[in-house]
């Protein structure tokens, strides 16, 4: 562990961000001193790592340092204004984020999973708090092992409910990826176990195929002059062959992306040019071949795809991109612009495209009523804006950027807590009505009362962002035509209306 492993990886920093960086360094090593991981390293280690991806994503110089800090204030006590003293505003709204965030708790209800990760964006006022805690929650997976086994599994479930997800959103599939497969086995571990005993009968032949046929497409493509940056091969991970078998009646011949080749080359034309020489040469799959470069991914991911049969009786599926195509895939095409962006507004050119990608997040939003973050949804259209780098013409710093991002992501919700710290979302303006029928419509029916934060209120009262809701009940109460006049969402009112219209018929 040492300094130069981190700022080695940043991109140009400056004098000073080498300064604060290694300021935050020195300063986390000391705060932390004795203190201790599961593992018994030192926990220092953790902060190192943290930082490490942060740096490794490329973002700058705040973030690295936040990273390094980020559990000074929870788990040391160090006073929030010894940060700011210290390290300024920037680092310190990260740490505060990032310890913030730490207080939310998955309760295991999967109708809560969509509102959790939905609070998560909502909480960080800044991406790069979630970036921070992506890299914080992914060191932590990486040594779940050593944490008590009680803890496991729910830390597990936790992260593939929340955590992969909204990596998954960010574009980042190196993060996604990797926190699903380390989540698999501790969060469900029969359904690993019989992906494992599937996997262990073929894993070595089917690793011994993959290299062989690696081999003679790197022949194949030499031999037509095909120019190659790099290739890699890999079979696929358990918890992602896992879902797929899910869909496929565990029928494992209807996998056809076991063993995949990826192949990385200059530039587009390089890239059908390799397509042309591979089907040349080895007969593709029907209905397997995906041009992802002409039709990008809604989620960005741009590659060209295509199944071949290898001669020895299987198949192998090859993707083809270039280098900046698989950095936005693994890293995440928004937040690899965001940065370029940043990088060439502080060089002193290119500041019209921060805010043309600016705008194509809020195109984004528009169509997001639905549920914002999910693993199949397909809805982010961030692709959309690094082709549309438009004229505009803009002078928006880093941080307002972020900020009106995030508000861009969440206008018009707020979240509100059972008193069990279940969270529900609601638009604004939502009142204990709202709340009360969110929960349950029998809650709504009978409802007589209700407290926020423990005082009673009345029941009309405008619901805050945040603000713990305890709803009284009563086998006699029921709706009157007033609560029509407040209730914010279409449910509770259908609701009342329903138990209007049953009191009227009594009557
Ligand atoms: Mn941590």
């Amino acid at each position: 562990m040492n300094l130069q492993e981190i700022t080695n990886l940043m991109k140009h920093p400056s004098v000073k961000d080498l300064a604060l960086i290694g300021k935050a360094y020195a300063f986390a090593e000391h705060a932390h001193g004795e203190h201790r991981r599961y593992s018994g390293e030192p926990y220092f280690a953790h902060l190192f790592e943290t930082a490490r991806l942060i740096a490794e994503l490329g973002a700058g110089a705040a973030a690295v340092a936040a990273g390094l800090l980020h559990d000074s204030i929870e788990d040391v006590s160090v006073r929030r204004e010894t940060i700011q003293k210290e390290f300024g505003d920037d680092v310190l709204m990260l740490v505060d984020g990032v310890t913030k965030l730490g207080h939310f708790r998955y309760r295991g209800a999967d109708r809560y999973s969509e509102s959790m990760r939905r609070l998560f964006l909502a909480s960080s006022k800044d991406l790069r708090v979630l970036l921070i805690k992506l890299c914080d929650r992914l060191h932590n997976m990486r040594t779940l092992h050593h944490v008590p086994k009680d803890k496991q599994q729910r830390i597990a479930r936790e992260t593939l409910e929340i955590y992969a997800p909204i990596a998954y959103r960010l574009g980042i599939r190196k993060i996604n990826r990797e926190l699903e497969e380390l989540s698999f086995p501790f969060a469900y571990p029969e359904e690993y176990e019989r992906i494992r005993k599937l996997m262990s009968e073929k894993r070595e032949e089917l690793s011994k195929r993959l290299i062989k046929f690696h081999k003679s497409l790197l022949k194949g493509l030499a031999r037509q002059s095909i120019a190659l940056l790099r290739t890699s091969d890999r079979l696929k991970g358990y918890y992602s062959l896992y879902n797929k078998l899910r869909n496929r009646e565990w029928d494992i011949e209807k996998v056809y992306d076991l063993l995949a080749i990826r192949i990385i080359v200059k530039n587009v034309e390089d890239c059908y040019r390799a397509l042309g020489a591979i089907h040349a040469t080895w007969r593709p799959l029907p209905g397997r071949i995906k041009d992802y470069i002409a039709f990008p991914k809604p989620n960005g991911y741009r590659s060209l795809h295509t199944t071949v049969f290898t001669g020895d009786g299987g198949v192998v599926e090859i993707q083809i991109r270039t280098e900046d195509m698989h950095k936005e895939s693994e890293y995440g095409a928004a937040l690899h612009a965001a940065y370029k962006e940043q990088e060439t507004m502080t060089k002193g050119t290119g500041r019209k495209s921060l805010f043309a990608t600016l705008m194509s997040w809020k195109s984004v939003n528009r169509s997001a009523e639905k549920p914002v973050l999910h693993t199949e949804d397909a809805g982010s259209g961030i692709p959309a804006w690094v082709r549309e780098l438009g004229d505009l013409d803009s002078t928006v710093g880093e941080q307002e950027f972020w900020e009106r991002l995030r508000e861009d992501f969440f206008k018009n919700r707020i979240f509100i807590f059972t008193p069990k710290g279940d969270v529900v979302d609601l638009p604004t303006d939502s009142s204990p009505v709202d709340f009360a029928y969110a929960i349950h419509s029998d809650i709504g029916d009978h409802l007589v009362g209700a407290k926020v934060g423990g005082k009673l209120v009345s029941i009309n009262t405008e619901l805050q962002n945040g603000d713990i809701v305890e709803i009284l009940t009563k086998n006699s109460a029921h709706p009157t035509s007033k609560w029509l006049e407040f209730a914010r969402t279409s449910i509770a009112k259908k609701h009342i209306r329903n138990a209007l219209q049953k009191i009227d018929q009594r009557k």
